[in-house]
């Protein structure tokens, strides 16, 4: 059985993130679905919450993949989930810097270990977590950019 794992914030899970997971389910049988914390900014959901809305929108996929948090390093989650492969995505030149530091640091630790990357789909080049936030603390529609459990959820945090 060919596995992947897919790691991120989802802060929350916009379509962009959906887009890369069912297009990563077409190459792999399985997917671990690594909610984690980025050390750079303070989440706006929990992890209960950002766990909770991918595997709402995921229902249909629910026998290929697996949603949960892992607070420690991502290639350890890798080991224990005996994989060999991370998928992410990229939308833009100014993520490649990033990832490529990421993608050389894994290699570094763990020589077996493969980062694979999908490009974004057109429609969601520009969306991020943080615009989706943005755009739903002002008062904007997110509608068609993150599913459905998402603005419901974006809805109660940020009533006005
Ligand atoms: P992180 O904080 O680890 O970058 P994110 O939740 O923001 O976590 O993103 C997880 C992965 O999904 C990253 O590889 C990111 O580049 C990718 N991603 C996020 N939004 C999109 C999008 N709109 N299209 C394609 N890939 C995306």
């Amino acid at each position: 059985m060919k596995t992947a794992v897919y790691p991120g914030t989802f802060d929350p899970v916009t379509n962009g993130h959906i887009d890369i997971i069912e297009r990563a389910l077409k190459l792999f049988d399985k997917l671990y679905i690594l909610v984690g914390e980025n050390p750079q900014k303070a989440a706006t959901f929990s992890s209960e919450e950002r766990v909770y809305m991918l595997k709402e929108a995921l229902k249909k996929h629910n026998n290929r993949v697996e949603v949960e948090h892992f607070g420690e390093l991502l290639l350890n989650y890798v080991k224990k989930k005996k994989s060999n492969v991370i998928i992410r995505g990229l939308r833009a030149i100014s993520d490649f810097e990033f990832e490529f530091q990421r993608a050389q640091f894994n290699r570094e630790f763990a020589k077996d270990i493969e980062t694979i990357f999908i490009m974004t789909k057109d429609d969601y080049a520009f969306l991020s977590s943080s615009i989706i936030k943005e755009i739903a603390m002002f008062g904007g529609s997110v509608k068609g950019f993150v599913p459905q459990i998402v603005e419901k959820k974006l809805r109660d945090k940020f009533r006005r």
